[in-house]
Order: C-alpha cells, then sequence, then structure tokens
C-alpha cells in the first residue's frame, strides 16, 4: 500500500473516537432493538443457554403456512423480475374481492398498495403524512418508536378498563377540541394488541363521528380481523370510508409473518397519499418479493381450504383466551375480554403489595422477575405506553404447535381442557407458572 493511502486508517480510528451519540440521529438515540424482537431474542438465548421457558413474548401465529399457499409458494419460486411499486396486480385484486367478501367495501386494484409486512407500511404514512401521532394507551409497541424515529409528535390518548381499554370517541373528542384542525393521524386496532379488544359498530360509529368532525386520518390496524373469535371483524372503514386507510396483511391469520407482506387500501380521497407512499417506497424498498406476491394471492381468494384454516384457528385461539383468562383473573390478576387476536393484558394491580413486599413495582421488575423465577418471558405494561408503575403486561398464548391443534380439530376431538393440555401445553404450563408465581 502506498504511503499516501495510510491516513484513511488513521481516519476511521478517528470516526470511533466521538461518541457514538454525536453521531446518532438525534431522534434514535436510545432506541433499543423493538421490545417484540428483544423479548423473542432474549427468550431463545436462555433456551439455548438449557434454560426452559414459556415463550410468551413475541406475537407470531402458532399455526403453520397453509398448505394452499405453500403450494402456491413452491410453484412461483421461479418468479425473478421486480413487481410494480404497488404490488403485483393479480395480488391487489385479490384483495380487492377479500375486502369486498369480508367487509363489502369496493375498493380497485390501483387503491392498493402492498408493502414488505404492514409494519414497513405503517412507518412510510408516518414518513409522508406531516400530522401528529394519536394512539390509546395501551397500544403496539411500535407505532410510536416510529412516531418517534420520525420527529412526530405523540397523543396519548386514555383508555378505560370498563371500554377495554380503547379508544373512546370522548377522549378523542377532548384531544381534538385544543386546535381542532390539527392534521392528526389516528391509529385504531380491532382486535387489539395488546388488549384483544374489539370494537363494537357503536363504538366504531361514535368515533368515526368525531373523526369526520375533525378531518383526522385513521388508520385502521386490522391485522387480527381474520382470528377476530365469532368471525365477524368488522373495519372501521365502514363507518369513515374517506377517511380511513385500512392496514391488513397475511402475518397473523394465515402464519406468515416471516413472508413480510402487508397492505394499505386507500379511499379515493386519499390517492394522494397513496402515491406519495408509492413514491417513498420506490426509493426505499422497491417492491415486495415476487413469489411472495404470487402467492399470498391464495391467501385472499379464500375458499373452502382457507376458511376452514381460519374457523378452526380462532376456535383453539378463543378456548386458549378463555384459560387464560380464567386462570388469570383466579390468580388475583384483571383481565380485559379478549375477543380476538392471541394476546392478554392482565393487570396484577389488586396483588400490589404482595408484589411490592417481592420487590417489584414496575411492569419491567414484574416482567424480569417472572422471567428470572417462573421461566415465563413476557412484555410489561410499559413497553406499550402505560404507566411505569401500573403492574400490567403483555402475554402472547402462542407457544404451542398449531400444526397439531389443527390436526386434532381436524380428526374430531373435542376442543376442552384436555385438548388444549395436550396441544398447547406450554402455554397451559407458562399459564400456570405464571398464576403460582403470582400467588406466590
Ligand atoms: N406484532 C407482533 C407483536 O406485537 C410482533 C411483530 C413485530 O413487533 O414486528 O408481538
Amino acid at each position: 500500500m502506498a504511503d499516501d493511502a495510510q491516513p484513511s486508517r488513521i481516519d476511521e480510528e478517528a470516526l470511533h473516537t466521538y461518541s457514538p451519540s454525536v453521531q446518532l440521529n438525534l431522534n434514535i438515540r436510545g432506541l433499543g432493538l423493538s421490545a417484540t424482537l428483544a423479548i423473542n431474542e432474549r427468550s431463545a438465548a436462555l433456551q439455548a443457554e438449557g434454560r426452559k421457558i414459556s415463550r410468551l413474548g413475541l406475537g407470531q401465529s402458532p399455526f403453520p403456512v397453509p398448505d394452499i399457499l405453500q403450494r402456491a409458494l413452491r410453484e412461483n419460486a421461479h418468479q425473478k423480475d421486480y413487481l410494480a411499486v404497488q404490488g403485483l396486480p393479480a395480488l391487489r385484486a385479490a384483495i380487492c374481492r377479500y375486502l369486498k367478501r369480508t367487509q363489502d367495501l369496493d375498493f380497485d386494484p390501483e387503491d392498493i398498495l402492498i408493502g414488505p409486512g404492514s409494519k414497513e407500511l405503517m412507518f412510510l404514512v408516518q414518513l409522508v403524512y406531516y400530522g401528529d401521532l394519536v394512539i390509546p394507551t395501551p397500544s403496539w409497541v411500535s407505532y410510536a418508536p416510529q412516531a418517534q424515529i420520525l420527529g412526530r409528535p405523540i397523543t396519548w390518548l386514555p383508555t378505560h378498563p370498563e371500554t377495554g381499554l380503547g379508544v373512546t370517541a370522548d377522549a378523542l373528542r377532548k384531544v381534538c377540541a385544543d386546535d381542532p384542525l390539527r392534521p392528526r393521524l389516528l391509529i385504531l386496532n380491532s382486535p387489539g394488541n395488546p388488549t384483544g379488544t374489539a370494537y363494537t359498530p357503536e363504538a366504531l360509529a361514535e368515533i368515526a363521528a368525531v373523526a369526520r368532525e375533525h378531518r383526522l386520518l385513521l388508520l385502521s390496524d386490522e391485522i387480527y380481523g381474520g382470528v377476530q373469535f365469532d368471525g365477524r371483524h368488522q373495519s372501521a372503514a365502514r363507518f369513515y370510508r374517506g377517511g380511513t386507510i385500512i392496514s391488513d396483511g397475511i402475518s397473523k391469520w394465515a402464519g406468515s409473518g416471516g413472508w413480510r407482506l402487508g397492505f394499505f387500501a386507500f379511499p379515493k380521497s386519499l390517492a394522494w397519499l397513496r402515491k406519495a407512499m408509492a413514491a417513498a417506497a420506490s426509493e426505499t424498498y422497491t417492491s415486495v418479493s415476487a413469489p411472495i406476491q404470487h402467492a399470498a394471492i391464495a391467501a385472499f381468494e379464500g375458499g373452502p381450504e382457507m376458511e376452514l384454516y381460519l374457523q378452526r384457528s380462532r376456535a383453539v385461539l378463543g378456548a386458549l383466551a378463555d384459560h387464560v383468562s380464567a386462570r388469570l383473573t383466579r390468580a388475583g390478576a384483571r383481565v380485559n375480554p379478549i375477543k380476538g387476536g392471541f394476546y392478554a393484558f392482565p393487570d396484577f394491580e389488586p396483588l400490589r403489595n404482595r408484589l411490592a413486599a417481592r420487590g417489584m413495582t414496575t411492569s419491567a421488575q414484574l416482567c424480569e422477575a417472572l422471567l428470572e423465577e417462573a421461566g415465563v418471558a413476557t412484555l410489561p405494561g410499559s413497553a406499550f405506553g402505560r404507566p411505569e408503575h401500573e403492574l400490567s403486561l403483555r402475554l402472547a398464548f402462542v407457544d404451542f404447535d398449531g400444526a397439531s391443534a389443527l390436526d386434532g380439530l381436524a380428526a374430531g376431538e373435542t376442543l376442552d381442557a384436555d385438548f388444549l393440555k395436550r396441544h398447547c401445553g406450554r402455554v397451559v404450563e407458562g399459564i400456570e407458572a405464571m398464576a403460582r408465581w403470582a400467588e406466590g
């Protein structure tokens, strides 16, 4: 190497002598891995050390990728070309038929934008829309950090256990009263993560009226819609058509989180926003993996095989939700009624004195002790925007072999307590361990 090449080495060293905090974008400072993904990696590391861990941290579907999707993916392995930025036209058309069939809503393929998981699309919408983020406490762990990364102000809506810890029209009205026409993006998640709440049509209509009055942009996160236990998920778009974007994908109801495929459906009135997002997409992820897009068509087309898969998934999750609620309530926790998805959000407040005597006064301490002492991985309420000292946590009742549970139902087994022990044993054991530990 020539002598004059030496300075570059010195420069490289110099780069590392600055404090990282000086070189990082202000908005990202202090952010670690997203809580859901961090607990997953920590659980895996503990298991690798030989510890027995109930993995109730990350919320991913316990069920297998439906055979019909697996076959379609094999058949499309050869698809090699970049696809249109907005997504494969045939997939967008299938999504329109899905929205018509499940919600009786009319969309054209041009209204649909496909993304690498709805999470990325949520980031892009916050990037291109210049408004405050409005979310209930508790909310999914990533909405607020995305806003923080982008430097958007966040308004947390207070919630109440009586209304399932969800958004209420009253709380929304109060927030909007201060600066009524300020641009705001409200995210509504039904059925919800972390609470399992599903909004009633009446509640959606009331929220929609406030949203319309204040011209809010409503992002309706319906990623758990397909696993609402009664099979009757209703989209918020039915109540506020012109201002609602539907967000959905195949991660939670088609066992395909790792496939990374989500979509947004826009009303015509928001075509300008869709175009801006497509522009941002074209400069970042380009388009979603071609084989995955081709294969995903089968999930949205539905049909008897998909329908049976969905019915059985809902039945198993509904039975597990009942079991989790009943056992933790018996242990003394307050548990919100769970209407869909695979989460419970128990609050151990009634046990505060006993837990405080054992050194736990925050949700972070609660989850840390639960993991260390009982081997149960969960996430603290504080990761979802709850006050640090509230003794709430989120558990995802997904640590089981969903394929065996679906096979059990297909073979005509009765969905009772024995079924849950047989097919969802690790969850049942984990909940038992949590309950006994809390009763401690
Ligand atoms: N949505 C899932 C959860 O809340 C995990 C996926 C993610 O956070 O990216 O656990």
